[in-house]
């Protein structure tokens, strides 16, 4: 085959990231010999510890996936027990933040998002509290924080729990402490398309150690001994080779921001002049963790959001449209909650997330770059 034949690589918006193959080996050999795969043995204990000591939290609870990690620390706060059934969270995120609120029988109020940053906005929460509010379950998109501040403020006075879709976060320092430390709990997902994964895992990181043990029967079927079950739980338990996968990955994540780092600063030399595009801004207290590469257009930019998308398309670049549509506008949603957010219906409509991954070369994102650059040829 000669080189105009031969078929271009497929650039996706992430690379899940693996450990060389020989220390994954290495990793989960001794499994061979206890038998013991699943059920929190050594390699969930070791994975705790090393997060633990990673994140430097104090409490945190592994789960099979940040979804059910969520679903976990709802119903380990008995949310919805004192008869304050409602939550209000951002419609400008991925589908399981609403999901675990409407399958754990609360209901979900919406909120707008801030244009600069795209997390849910402080002044927006007061204008959608009501009595029924129990909790705020905000997101750090993108990995950019959360106004924490202000939502905690909101929280003290109104009597609420706050829990952090950290989701896109794991890696991201806020004022020198790592970001999924703030607020009463904060979910993880170790999902592989994210920053940091161990196949399928998530986790939820707490301050009440109170927590700990509704948390860690809830995960599995409420079992608190040989002979006795004292909750209706569910399963939802990490395995050892997940937990292997994650400790793995573990050792590197330093490496792998870091390359993601030079990746985000070459996508920002390249398109920081071009006009109509808007590029992340991080705060100075952030130390990112640059998960995503988000652009958001406006009208002086020279296509719509669609067309841009299709372009880079048809040279193999599968970009994605995170997140769009919105939650509210989803077809189990939009006829059973109502929402007026403005603004995330805007920046749903007009964001593209570019691919980054700690693989991706640079003259692949120069491509790219070029293609956004000048998406009319
Ligand atoms: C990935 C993601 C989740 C769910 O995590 P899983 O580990 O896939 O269950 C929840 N919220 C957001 C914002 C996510 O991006």
């Amino acid at each position: 085959m000669s080189e105009i034949e031969k078929p271009r690589e497929q650039i996706f918006v992430t690379q899940a990231t693996l450990p060389p193959f020989e220390e994954y080996v290495e990793e989960i050999k001794p499994l061979w010999k206890s038998h013991i795969i699943t059920n929190m043995g050594e390699k969930h204990h070791t994975f705790e510890t090393t997060l633990k000591e990673y994140l430097g939290i104090e409490n945190i609870s592994l789960y099979t996936n940040g979804h059910s990690a969520l679903e976990g620390i709802i119903e380990a706060m008995e949310l919805g027990s004192d008869g304050r059934k409602s939550i209000i969270t951002t419609p400008y995120t991925f589908a399981s933040t609403t999901h675990a609120i409407v399958r754990k029988g609360l209901t979900p109020v919406f909120a707008d998002i801030k244009r600069d940053d795209y997390t849910i906005d402080p002044d927006s929460i007061r204008d959608v509290i009501t009595e029924d509010v129990c909790a705020i379950l905000p997101v750090h998109v993108y990995g950019m924080p959360c106004d924490i501040e202000s939502i905690q403020q909101i929280a003290d006075e109104f009597n609420l729990k706050v829990i952090y879709d950290a989701a896109h976060a794991f890696g991201a320092m806020w004022n020198g402490r790592s970001l999924a430390s703030y607020g009463d709990a904060s979910m993880l997902s170790f999902h592989a398309t994210k920053v940091f994964n161990s196949i399928e895992g998530g986790a939820v990181c707490f301050a009440d150690n109170k927590l700990e043990k509704p948390l860690n029967q809830w995960k599995n079927f409420g079992i608190t001994g040989p002979e006795s079950v004292e909750y209706v739980g569910g399963n939802a338990k990490l395995t050892e080779f997940n937990a292997a996968m994650g400790i793995c990955n573990l050792r590197h994540i330093e490496e792998s921001i870091e390359k993601r780092k030079s990746i985000f600063k070459r996508y920002y030399e390249k398109l920081k002049g071009v006009e109509g595009i808007t590029l992340p801004n991080f705060p100075n207290k952030l130390e990112p963790n640059y998960s995503y590469m988000p652009v958001l257009l406006d009208k002086k930019y020279k296509s719509t959001r669609d067309e841009l998308f299709k372009t880079l398309e048809t040279d193999d670049i599968h970009a994605r449209k995170y997140f769009y549509p919105l939650v509210t506008d989803y077809a189990c949603y939009k006829d059973r909650f109502s929402a007026n957010t403005p603004i995330a219906k805007n920046v749903a409509d007009n964001i593209l997330t570019l691919p980054i991954y700690p693989d991706l070369s640079l003259k692949d994102v120069d491509r790219i770059c070029a293609i956004v650059a000048a998406p009319q040829r």
